[in-house]
């Protein structure tokens, strides 16, 4: 497979085996770890300069730090989202400054286009015909569109709670989709039993860090939000977190551009989660190194509503790595969060809304300076999720 100079290999966060990514198109193929790409950053010559001199189109901006050259990815130009401020919402946390990143301007409307692009140019790259995933939703809808985009068949698990733009939109790309009832483990379940099914030997799995390459692309938000602030690295960025993409792409992106030489900070990483299905938080609280399974997860922000992360322990080295916390937020205060963003203009979405009343518990809780810039990501498109918002606003009786 078609692969940048500057890649070294597949590296696993467990067993540290490197493997060729022609050889391991999912786990670790010795242990079962998750796989993260490694680089030589002394094979390209990528600085601040050189990227000023690159197109704005989507995340092949910053292919020499991918693992696929720009002309080989599945693109429809996700990426290069606005950063908004937020001055009223700054005032109201007593900080410097507060952006929202806002990755609702991706193509599908959500943050997992970043990984779909890369996750979906390996799937073609091996071979794959179809690709396959479970999905609280928002994820289903872009693997869909990318699939679409490369000539690939998609199918994806989602659970009957899904939102209907999600699942509706991933029929409209061409994508199967199977509904199975009740919540996102049952999903989960029903993929699983399918991938071990004969019939199905030749689907390739995108299921959250079973691909290399979801939690790889996500890392390029961070890459855009230093660049946005004229290289500047913020104090603190929020990411809503479910499985834990975004953070640990986060954590990835700040290792790469201290090793590439292009900024010496990291931003504390924080991690917000709905109160009622807090994995992460509770094991953060605990000390403990993994996630464990959430026994009764009941939120209304069904994008996050995941009892089991793929990636909880990373997700716990990224806070624990950069002085970040693991907040918990209420359904309540999320969701009048998201209004008070919504307020002042910017459409952040339910999901978003639970890292902004997180960090509303960080100012309050004294985590948050006076001079700090804050970075909240709004992970899916505020018009996607439009049912929860005007509900929140009903039961005010607005
Ligand atoms: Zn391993």
């Amino acid at each position: 497979m078609e692969t940048t100079t500057s890649l070294d290999g597949l590296a696993c966060v467990d067993c540290d085996a490197v493997h060729d990514p022609a050889d391991a198109p999912r786990r670790c193929p010795d242990c079962g770890g998750i796989l993260r790409p490694t680089y030589d950053h002394g094979a390209v010559d990528v600085t601040r300069e050189s990227l000023a001199s690159e197109r704005f189109d989507g995340v092949a901006r910053f292919a020499d730090l991918l693992p696929f050259p720009a002309d080989s990815l599945v693109t429809l130009d996700e990426g290069t989202t606005p950063l908004v401020p937020c001055p009223a919402f700054a005032d109201e946390l007593g900080v410097g400054a507060v952006y929202v990143k806002d990755e609702g301007a991706n193509p599908t409307g959500t943050t997992a286009d970043r990984g779909a692009a890369l996750a979906v140019t390996a799937a073609r790259e091996h071979g794959a015909e179809k690709v396959a995933l479970p999905t609280t939703g928002d994820a289903g809808q872009s693997v869909a569109a990318y699939a679409a985009r490369a000539g690939l068949d998609s199918e994806a698990f989602v659970p009957t709670r899904s939102t209907f733009v999600a699942k509706a939109m991933t029929n409209v790309h061409g994508g199967d989709m199977s509904v199975v009832e009740g919540r996102y483990p049952d999903a989960v379940e029903a993929f699983e039993s399918a991938m071990a099914d004969d019939d199905n030997a030749d689907w390739h799995s995108l299921a959250p860090f079973d691909t290399p390459y979801r939690h790889e692309g996500a890392k390029t938000l961070l890459f855009e939000v230093v660049e946005q602030l004229d290289w500047e690295v913020p104090d603190a960025v929020v990411h809503p977190t479910g499985h834990g993409h975004g953070v640990v792409g986060s954590h990835i992106a700040a290792e790469q551009l201290r090793e590439s030489g292009l900024a010496e900070e990291a931003p504390a990483l924080h991690v917000a989660q709905p109160e009622d299905c807090a994995p992460v938080v509770a094991a953060d609280d605990a000390g403990e190194d993994d996630t464990e399974v959430w026994e009764r997860p009941d939120t209304l922000v069904g994008a996050l509503e995941v009892d089991d992360p793929e990636g909880g322990a990373l997700a716990l080295d990224a806070v624990r790595d950069t002085g970040g916390w693991a907040v918990g937020a209420s359904d309540d205060d999320a969701l009048e969060a998201a209004v008070t963003l919504n307020a002042e203009g910017v459409e952040v979405s339910a999901t978003g809304g639970v890292g902004a009343a997180a960090a509303q518990e960080l100012a309050e809780g004294g985590h948050l300076g006076s001079d700090d810039v804050v970075v909240l990501v709004n992970p899916v498109a505020g018009n996607k999720e439009n049912d929860v918002l005007r509900s929140h606003l009903m039961r005010k009786g607005i």
